[in-house]
């Protein structure tokens, strides 16, 4: 295990006069803090000697229920009796890693790919081969290709991990087409698909993408998580997996913490039972899209000729590739003098790649910070281009 580059970070970046355009935060603040308050009273008077006692492994039943209505948003259909509730999504990762894989197994992930889970699979020792993407998500060709190369070299694929929509780092969504394509390549081959999905709901144009796992319960294990859409801060995700890798998800939950917080799964509940949730994600969007707004034109405006970047239809992140020459992970120390700080993008591969690309997150800073931020990081730019 070695220290995230995302966590280093937050020591400099929490300092007030540092524009923070590092971290994935949730803006927490815009939640109805009062109501969450009165609904947690409400719940200690009711239900406390439940909410304060032991839970099942598996998580509480009546959650697993209201999960299963969450996920429905996305087209999928599942049953709660299929649902593992895990302490964040990180956790439902940690515990699919623990369970498929031994040491140099292969696990394909998009290059880029999310730091936390490329820490996971590092810990258990997992091989990562990263499969290519672009504005459209994964590359169906790619990703064929991969398999039939790692199947050349007599390597085993315990699964593909992917996050489909509006990805972390890449901030890319990808398509209805390729879904298909994406799924069918995998069936064909017998590779698993762990799709990661905590942003799913935060799209800003149009109803949600189909999941991957909508149209293939037995091909997928499902990662969701309340971090995005409520608040990290309860550390409830889950996983949707098939019946066999359910048992066994049970078991490694049992054995890493016997259960989840029976307190925090209750107070969620009691927030999807009592509280207008769907309008909540829905004013979540608008605030993250004004942000997401803010940091393209701000980007558009002053960033020097020759970066480019993506393009997020949702979620919290935009990936800037620096010109030719550049090194991100250089000029870091030098942008944070300049007080704001970004993510270097060699920490979202697992072999070394990235050394020119950085990650701008644009869900924690109000608009103005994210203007700011932005202006000073393309001073830092211009500066590097001209030494
Ligand atoms: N997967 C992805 C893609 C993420 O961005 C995150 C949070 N940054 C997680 C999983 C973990 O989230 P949590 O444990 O809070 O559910």
């Amino acid at each position: 295990m070695v220290a995230s580059e995302v966590r280093a970070l937050f020591a400099v970046a929490s300092r007030p006069e540092v524009v923070s355009l590092a971290g994935g935060m949730p803006y927490v603040t815009a939640l109805p803090l009062d109501s969450v308050g009165e609904l947690v009273a409400d719940l200690v008077a009711r239900r406390g000697t439940v909410a304060l006692q032991y839970g099942s492994g598996q998580g509480d039943p009546a959650l697993r229920e209201q999960i299963c209505e969450v996920m429905r948003l996305e087209g999928i259909e599942a049953n709660a009796d299929d649902v593992v509730v895990t302490v964040g999504s990180q956790q439902a990762l940690d515990l699919v890693t623990r369970i498929f894989i031994d040491p140099g197994d292969v696990v394909l992930a998009e290059g880029p790919s999310y730091v936390g889970a490329l820490g996971t699979f590092a810990a258990y020792e997992a091989s990562v081969v990263h499969v290519a993407m672009d504005d459209h998500g994964l590359v169906p060709e790619a990703l064929a290709e991969t398999i039939a190369s790692v199947a050349r070299q007599g390597r085993r694929i315990k699964f593909l991990y992917t996050i489909p929509s509006f990805q972390n780092p890449a901030g890319v969504t990808l398509s209805a087409a390729r879904r298909r394509q994406v799924m069918e390549i995998c069936r064909r081959a017998d590779v698993l698909v762990v799709e990661d999905n905590p942003y799913g709901l935060l799209g800003f144009e149009g109803d949600p993408m189909r999941a991957l796992r909508a149209d293939d319960p037995d091909g997928v294990v499902y990662l969701g998580s309340f971090s995005k859409t409520l608040a990290p801060g309860f550390r409830v995700g889950w996983a949707l997996a098939p019946h066999a890798v359910r048992d066994k998800l049970v078991l490694a939950m049992e054995s890493a913490v016997l259960s989840h917080s029976s307190f925090a799964q209750l107070a969620v509940g009691q927030y999807l039972a009592t509280q207008p949730w769907r309008e909540q994600i829905k004013s979540f969007r608008e605030l993250y899209r004004e942000r997401r707004d803010t940091m393209l034109a701000a980007l558009e405006a002053l960033m020097p000729p020759g970066c480019v970047w993506t393009r997020p239809a949702g979620g919290f992140f935009v990936w800037m590739t620096l010109p030719e020459g550049l090194d991100s992970k250089a000029i870091l120390p030098r942008a944070v003098a300049e007080r704001v700080a970004f993510v270097p993008g060699t920490g979202f591969y697992a072999d070394g790649s990235g050394a020119r690309n950085m990650r701008l997150s644009y869900c924690y800073p109000e608009p103005d910070r994210i203007r700011e931020g932005v202006r000073r990081l393309a001073g830092v730019v211009q500066q590097e281009l001209l030494t």
